[in-house]
């Protein structure tokens, strides 16, 4: 069944990263189908398959995680530890530049008040995540447990409480935000931690800022691959297209705060280069 909604405000949950550079539109129609709400008003992805944010658009098949080897995985010799329980001290807060105002509760790190990013920058990196959505759980949809881990600061894969909750299939768990969604959904149920596993590699441009080859990203999400060496489509935004605009080589790593408190865990990067290169 299809259910056409008028939004004359933008929602105040309804934002990404790039929403703040995005000019406020003054009206959209939310488009549910079957349960899932999600947009048909947005421009067609450019494959012509389907909208940004398609409720048609088929869901991730949902598969139950075994225990992974990862959970709590001790970082490598020459990882950058971004979060061992202890302190913020690798974050800032994205907007002032400032402390970071996310909490500590228990060597547990929680998401509030703003998007935070690393003090170093990375290029390509090997991450290790580790995360647990609230219990119980609040509202729906994208309002359900939102965050999202940004490589360089602009390429996302989406973090949501995707456990029994009906949303669009490019904003669930695992996906591209907007572009790809997850191969699986393999969400463990909130109050659970959840392990990302990821390879990311960065977009190269040439000195004219033409781009040579786009983002990359394979990872796993407790164990099950989520996306294989899935190229971006450029940069993470809400409701249009993702497009590339040349940028620094190495970027700070962003987390995302969208209204729900998310914890993290066992944060570490390994910052090398992933590109067998001539
Ligand atoms: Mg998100």
């Amino acid at each position: 069944m299809k259910k056409l909604i008028i939004i004359t405000a933008l929602a105040a949950t309804a934002t990404n990263l790039a929403l703040a550079q995005t000019p406020p539109k003054p009206k959209m129609i939310e488009t549910i189908i079957d349960g899932v709400a999600g947009f048909q008003d947005t421009p067609m992805e450019p494959d012509g398959k389907w909208h940004v944010h398609d409720p048609a658009r088929p869901l991730p098949v949902v598969v139950t995680p075994g225990n992974t080897f990862s959970a709590q995985a001790t970082p490598p010799s020459d990882a950058v530890v971004l979060f061992d329980g202890k302190d913020l001290s690798q974050w800032r807060d994205k907007k002032s530049g400032g402390d970071a105002q996310w909490t500590i509760d228990d060597g547990v790190m929680v998401s509030a008040k703003g998007d935070i990013v690393t003090t170093n920058k990375f290029g390509d990196i090997q991450l290790h995540l580790e995360f647990r959505e609230p219990t119980p759980p609040k509202e729906s949809g994208q309002g359900r447990g939102n965050s999202g881990i940004y490589f360089m600061g602009l390429y996302e894969i989406q973090i949501l409480d995707c456990y029994i909750n009906k949303t669009y299939a490019d904003g669930l768990t695992g996906g591209l935000y907007g572009q790809h969604p997850a191969l699986a959904n393999s969400c463990r149920p909130p109050g659970e931690w959840s392990t990302y596993d990821c390879i990311f590699t960065a977009p190269r441009f040439d000195a004219d800022g033409k781009l040579i080859s786009p983002a990359y990203l394979t990872a796993t999400l407790n164990g099950v691959v989520v996306q294989n060496h899935q190229a971006y489509r450029g940069a993470t935004n809400w409701r249009v297209p993702g497009s590339y605009s040349a940028h620094a080589a190495e970027l700070p790593l962003a987390l995302q705060y969208h209204n729900n408190s998310v914890s993290f865990r066992n944060i570490w990067v390994r910052n090398v280069p992933l590109v067998n290169e001539p």
